[in-house]
């Protein structure tokens, strides 16, 4: 269609076809862009709205759009949404290896007859043979890229197969314009989606502010498994038959904590790749019928999950990335509602994290560290949390509109000035010779005589013992807050050895104030609560 669309035209279609009276946010430049021919890139947060912006115009655009989605559980989602606005079943088809042939003959026949205007399709049936041929000779509409962050490794779902659309579109050969969309792009995952999809140099790109100002921000020390699971569970019965979400790093601590929390009385279940597909589709149902309240769910939950009366997401293990946390955190409150997001932090879980990265390949291990220090930062922060997550994402936010939206703006934390203590810390690292790891430090400056110590002779050195006057805790405080102002730095090459760097040189030449937040001692407050 050549046309230019007029608003009322998009707005009459907009209430014909989906029932709304406006549209959100950029949805109609969005959609203007498109049938202005242009290739078009749009960046929103979940909830923002954005399959609708492929959605509206392959419906009213002539011939058939292509949407390349990468999860068949997700476009079966959007087939069946479609088709219950539509008039007929044959306006949206998905093209994927459940298919028979049979099936696959009539979804290509309603394309050709121009019954079809949305195809979901993953990328792998894209680059089949048969397929490449079949879509040289229909009549494309469009190409949406949905997901378009899978394309860059530095996003938190790489897919290969994403990486070859270009070229498989070259193929396919038609001059159709792209619109790719994603809910998370850091400037890295941004350039890496357009110079990958090679996008028009008169591209437009939309970027929706990612502040979702219904979401509260929280982050908990985890403790023990015993204290966390008393604290999700208490948690969670304070919001009785809510919806939430528990996401977990591995299939055994989904089953735990759906069996505490079933044992508390509470509609929960797992969801995992351990399950078979039969059971995994079940609580899927279950959870958006709401026979089930609570999914504790390895992250292979939650793509595509359209439910939006979420009203809790926590995260008993902490993700990898902060894109992981706020993709995950944005499937709560989705309808503008109230959503809590919480989750569980300890310093122990980035040190497990970093050792399954060892035995990867060096830039992925770059890369998993570099990420990984920014979940630290932001579980560590004493800042605004929202502040911090959007600036992550490269937008400037002004933390008074925070609102107590999070715990440190609602709670702020108590501080120590610690410098005296701060420079003891640095020092231990050098008397060490920049050669040994967190661990060791805390060990030493504590004065703990273990076998290594005294093995190492480092029971006598200058230093040894200096902190012993103050607990674990404190130590440990010091260090990472040394570590997150960048006044030491973790080497990953070296097996996370501690080395000095020219700002600790600095301030141990010249030692200035440093407060840092002081440090609950959560077991033992738990263990005190528990008896209390
Ligand atoms: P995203 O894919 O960006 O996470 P969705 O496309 O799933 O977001 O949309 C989120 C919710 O917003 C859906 O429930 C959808 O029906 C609704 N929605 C989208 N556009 C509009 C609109 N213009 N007016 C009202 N509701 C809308």
């Amino acid at each position: 269609m050549t046309a230019k669309a007029s608003v009322n035209f998009l707005e009459e279609a907009l209430a014909d076809t989906f029932g709304f009276d406006t549209f959100k946010g950029n949805q109609e430049a969005i959609i203007q862009s498109l049938f202005d021919g242009k290739d078009t890139f749009v960046i929103m947060p979940t909830g923002g709205g954005k399959s609708l912006c492929y959605q509206l115009p392959g419906i009213m655009m002539e011939g058939c759009a292509l949407v390349i989605s990468p999860l068949i559980a997700l476009m079966k989602n959007q087939v069946d949404s479609i088709r219950s606005y539509g008039e007929s079943d044959e306006i949206a088809h998905f093209l994927n290896s459940s298919l028979s042939k049979t099936q696959m003959r009539q979804v290509k026949e309603d394309i050709t007859s121009g019954k079809t205007k949305l195809l979901f399709v993953a990328p792998e049936t894209l680059t089949k043979e048969e397929n490449i041929e079949f879509f040289r000779e229909a009549k494309i509409s469009f190409v949406a890229i949905d997901e378009a962050h899978c394309i860059s490794e530095w996003g938190h779902d790489f897919r290969p197969e994403y990486r070859r659309i270009r070229e498989m579109l070259d193929l396919i050969g038609h001059q159709i314009p792209i619109i790719a969309l994603t809910a998370t792009a850091t400037p890295k995952v941004q350039s890496d989606i357009v110079k990958n999809l090679r996008m028009g140099e008169d591209q437009n790109t939309f970027v929706s502010s990612f502040n979702r100002d219904n979401l509260y921000y929280e982050v908990r020390p985890k403790g023990k498994k015993e204290y966390t699971f008393r604290q999700i569970i208490k948690l969670v019965k304070e919001m009785p038959d809510q919806s939430g979400i528990i996401y977990v790093q591995s299939r055994k601590a989904a089953e735990e904590i759906a069996q505490a929390l079933v044992v508390n009385g509470v509609k929960a279940a797992p969801y995992h790749a351990g399950l078979d597909p039969k059971t995994r589709s079940r609580t899927q149902d279950q959870f958006l019928m709401e026979d089930v309240d609570v999914i504790c769910a390895t992250i292979a939950f939650g793509m595509g999950i359209d439910k939006p009366d979420v009203r809790f997401v926590m995260h008993y293990d902490i993700p990898k990335s902060i894109e992981n946390y706020y993709q995950e955190t944005g499937r709560a409150g989705r309808d503008g509602l109230g959503g809590r997001c919480i989750a569980f932090y300890a310093y122990k879980d980035i040190l497990k994290l970093e050792k399954f990265l060892r035995d990867k390949p060096l830039m992925e291990r770059e890369m998993g560290a570099q990420l990984m220090q920014e979940v630290m930062a932001y579980s560590e922060t004493t800042a605004c949390r929202r502040r911090f997550l959007l600036h992550y994402f490269g937008e400037e936010y002004d933390e008074a509109n925070c609102n107590k939206m999070c715990d440190n703006c609602r709670y702020p934390r108590e501080r120590v000035e610690v410098s005296q203590e701060m420079v003891q810390a640095l020092e231990s690292v050098k008397t060490l010779d920049e050669n040994y790891p967190l661990k060791t430090l805390i060990e030493f400056v504590l004065g703990n005589e273990t076998k290594q110590m005294k093995d190492y002779g480092f029971t006598e050195l200058p230093g040894f013992g200096t902190g012993k006057d103050r607990e674990e805790v404190f130590w440990s405080s010091v260090f990472r807050q040394a570590l997150l102002n960048n006044l030491v730095r973790k080497d990953i090459e070296s097996y996370g050895t501690i080395k000095i760097t020219p700002e600790g040189e600095a301030f141990l030449k010249k030692p200035t104030s440093f407060e840092i937040p002081i440090d609950h001692d959560f077991e033992k407050e738990l263990a005190q609560d528990m008896q209390g």
